[in-house]
């Protein structure tokens, strides 16, 4: 679904990604691990051009995205959900409002359409009885999961998570890790990047971990959690689990 060929990323001298070379493939979870200031962020938000790459293709659905003009990319934007850690939802709209925004805006769907898919949404994330609620009324774990349907509203492809965990208080984590597994279980194609060892393991086809602007050592969960290489990657994970 997504290919990466010798992506590089500077600001001004700072090079934050160095020649990345990826894919994603239908179906494939990925989750993106490493240090603060690796680059994961940056990487995230280039696969849907909310950053331009100084160098580099990107290639979604065999179409090259970096050269496409605004009005194009916005054609592949819906098609990959992004999540991030702060849930950036719209405060000043209720929840059922949050979701049927984008659909009836950009895909043109009808309100009665838009509110009946908004509504089983909700459902799946467990929170129906919230849609007439307005976002700071929510816990974080709510507000992330209410996040998460909002972007499953548009019918995405492929959902990108950046550290969509890393926010919350303990006690919510679990919900909301519970709905991306359900996800992956379901077949979504996802890349997250995260702290959470435990969900990776479980649910992650492929590792990857990056430090200083590479992906350093990529592989099954087991090769790279239990038998990493590096000794960049050893001494990470040493610190985490
Ligand atoms: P974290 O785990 O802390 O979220 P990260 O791996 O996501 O870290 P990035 O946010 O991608 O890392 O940042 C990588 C590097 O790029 C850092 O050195 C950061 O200071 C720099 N950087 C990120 N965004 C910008 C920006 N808009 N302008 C200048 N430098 C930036
Ligand atoms: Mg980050």
């Amino acid at each position: 679904v997504i290919e990466v060929k010798d992506l590089a990323k500077k600001y001004g001298k700072n090079d934050v990604l160095k020649n990345i070379s990826e894919e994603v493939h239908d179906g494939q979870v990925i989750c993106v691990i490493g240090p603060s200031g690796a680059g994961k962020s940056t990487f995230l938000r280039c696969l849907n051009k909310l950053e331009s790459p100084t160098k580099g293709q990107i290639k979604f659905n065999g179409t090259e995205i970096t050269t496409l003009s605004e009005k194009e990319l916005s054609t592949v934007r819906e098609k990959m959900g992004m999540v991030f850690q702060n849930f950036n939802l719209f405060p000043n709209m209720t929840v059922i409002q949050n979701l049927v925004l984008a659909p009836i805006k950009v895909k043109k769907m009808s309100s009665q359409d838009a509110e009946k898919e908004a509504r089983s949404l909700l459902k799946r994330v467990g929170l129906e009885e919230k849609a007439n609620a307005y976002p700071d009324s929510l816990s974080g774990g709510q507000q992330q999961r209410v996040a998460i349907a909002r972007a499953l509203a548009m019918n995405p492809q492929v959902m990108l998570f950046d550290e969509p965990t890393s926010a919350l208080d303990p006690e919510m984590v679990g919900e909301v890790l519970a709905v991306m597994k359900e996800l992956a279980e379901e077949g979504m194609t996802m890349v997250v990047v995260t702290h959470e060892m435990g969900f990776a393991k479980q649910v992650a086809d492929e590792i990857w971990f990056m430090a200083d602007g590479y992906i350093q050592e990529q592989g099954t969960p087991t090769e790279v959690f239990d038998h990493p290489k590096t000794d960049r990657a050893k001494d990470f994970i040493s610190k985490i689990i």
